[in-house]
C-alpha cells in the first residue's frame, strides 16, 4: 500500500481528517477533494484548504452546486425552509448524496492515477444515511470497478468507530490536537471545539472526553 497514491474524500471535520492523516501514514502520494455545494459555512471549504496546504498535499476542490438543484430545499421549492432540526438530517440534505461524491472521487482518483479511496464515512453513528453503510460502499465500489474497468479500492478507516475511538485513532496518529484545533465539526461554523451545543459538537466533545478519560485512566 505504501507504494501507492490515494485520494481522500475531505471536508475539513474531525473524521475526513483523521482519514487524512491515516492516508499520510499508509501511502506514498495523497490528494484530497473536497465537495463545494454551497455548504452551511464556506468555511468549510477554507478550513480543507488550509489544512491542505499545511499537509502539502494537492488539494482539488469540486462544483457540487447541481446538487442545490437535486435538494428538495429553501432553494427549489418555496414551502420548504432551510432548518436543520435537533438529531434530524438538514432540509438541504440530498438523498445519496454519498453515491454521487464517491462516484465523481472515483472519476477523478482515475484521472490522477489513485489507486485508493479514502472516506472517513461511518457506520456506527450514521443517522440516518443509508449511503454511509458498509454494504453501500462496498457495493459502490465494485460498481465503479465495472463502470470504469478499473481496480479502485475504497477504504473506509471509521466504519466501526465510535467517536472515542475516532479519536484515539487521531492519537495513535499523533494528530489528536491537530484534529481538535484545527478541524470545523460545528453545524454553527464554528472551528475546533465548536460551539459546545450542536449535535455535532456534542458527539464530538462527549468522545473526546471519553477518550481521554481512558487515556487518563490507563496512564
Ligand atoms: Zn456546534
Amino acid at each position: 500500500m505504501k507504494k501507492e497514491k490515494a485520494l481522500v474524500v475531505f471536508s475539513g471535520g474531525q473524521d475526513s481528517t483523521t482519514c487524512l492523516f491515516w492516508a499520510l501514514k499508509n501511502y506514498k502520494e495523497v490528494e484530497a477533494v473536497t465537495f463545494n455545494y454551497n455548504q452551511r459555512h464556506k468555511l468549510e471549504i477554507e478550513i480543507a484548504e488550509s489544512i491542505a496546504k499545511e499537509q502539502g498535499i494537492r488539494h482539488h476542490v469540486l462544483d457540487m452546486s447541481l446538487l442545490n438543484q437535486l435538494a428538495p430545499n429553501a432553494l427549489t421549492r418555496n414551502d420548504i425552509v432551510i432548518e436543520q432540526k435537533e438529531g434530524e438530517l438538514p432540509s438541504t440534505f440530498v438523498p445519496g448524496r454519498n453515491l454521487l461524491f464517491l462516484s465523481f472521487a472515483s472519476v477523478l482518483a482515475n484521472q490522477i492515477g489513485a489507486r485508493h479511496i479514502i472516506t472517513g464515512v461511518c457506520e456506527t453513528d450514521f443517522s440516518g444515511y443509508p449511503d454511509c453503510r458498509d454494504q453501500f460502499i462496498k457495493s459502490c465500489n465494485v460498481t465503479v470497478n465495472l463502470a470504469m474497468d478499473e481496480q479502485l479500492v475504497f477504504h473506509t478507516p471509521l466504519m466501526w468507530l465510535n467517536k472515542e475511538e475516532t479519536w484515539q485513532l487521531a492519537d495513535e496518529l499523533g494528530a489528536l490536537d491537530y484534529v481538535r484545533t484545527k478541524t470545523l465539526t460545528c453545524y454553527n461554523g464554528i472551528p475546533a471545539d465548536g460551539c459546545g451545543e450542536c449535535p455535532a459538537c456534542v458527539l464530538r466533545k462527549n468522545g473526546l472526553e471519553a477518550y481521554l478519560n481512558k487515556k487518563e485512566a490507563a496512564q
